[in-house]
């Protein structure tokens, strides 16, 4: 279906604020107090597309793209609910092993110091094979058990039949359930409603370490990606 068809809008911007970059790791990002979703594919995939429509606004990611910017990694509040990462595009295939250098350091370092990060929404274009940056990335993710979401890009691009079957495709070859992969279309709208609920349920998960009254401070809970100590000699 599109858009709001026959319900209520799942995600309401009443308020979209930048918050500012994050420009090399370790650097400054935004304190950790709300809940974190973070946007990532490579160029061209149709990433500030995707944002814009999610957000209904027609050039909030802007910001991202402005030179200078493309590199870093934006973040922006909505609401007072969650907030919205935008992780910089990796590089196209041809020149992918000189930017694979560039964004794993940073991307990495950001999922290392994030510990609102409730879920990550990969995109994959629809006419394209994953390029080995994207497998990575998807490997990476669930390495470090981030809870991903796929976002199937222009997929106006086919018919409904061979889009739906494209991403039945996808997600047979990546090993995804089904119901990690959405369908979508910056042009007709196509998987807006369906994404913005996936996402508002990310940022509602309760983490099992979640500590509200100091994020930033170690828990009790191991981290998932740490192994527990061990207890016995
Ligand atoms: P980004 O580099 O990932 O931010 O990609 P953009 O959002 O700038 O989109 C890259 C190109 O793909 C632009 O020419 C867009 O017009 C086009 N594009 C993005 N989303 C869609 C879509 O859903 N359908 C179609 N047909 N084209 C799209």
């Amino acid at each position: 279906m599109s858009e709001s068809a026959g319900g209520g809008d799942p995600l309401v911007i009443r308020s979209l604020e930048f918050i500012g970059p994050m420009a090399t790791v370790g650097g400054w990002r935004p304190p950790s107090e709300l809940p974190e979703v973070a946007f990532a594919g490579r160029s061209n995939v149709g990433k500030s597309s995707l944002l814009n429509k999610l957000v209904r606004r027609k050039a909030f990611a802007r910001v991202s793209k402005t030179p200078g910017r493309t590199r870093e990694i934006n973040f922006f509040q909505v609401n007072d609910q969650f907030v919205l990462v935008d992780l910089p595009g990796y590089g196209y295939a041809k020149i992918a092993k000189e930017r694979k250098a560039e964004w794993r350091p940073l991307i990495e370092g950001y999922l290392h110091q994030s510990p609102k990060l409730r879920g990550i929404v990969q995109l994959l274009d629809a006419r394209r094979d994953p390029t080995e940056d994207d497998l990575d990335m998807l490997d990476f993710l669930a390495s470090r058990e981030v809870p991903t979401i796929v976002a199937v890009t222009k997929v106006d691009k086919f018919s409904r039949a061979a889009g739906e079957k494209a991403v039945r495709d996808l997600a047979l070859r990546l090993h995804l359930d089904e119901d990690q992969v959405i369908a979508f279309s910056a042009v007709t709208g196509q998987g807006r409603d369906e994404l913005a609920e996936a996402v508002i349920s990310l940022v509602s998960a309760p983490l099992p370490n979640d500590n509200d009254a100091d994020d930033a401070a170690p828990t009790d809970a191991p981290a998932a990606d740490h192994p527990a100590p061990e207890t016995d000699a």
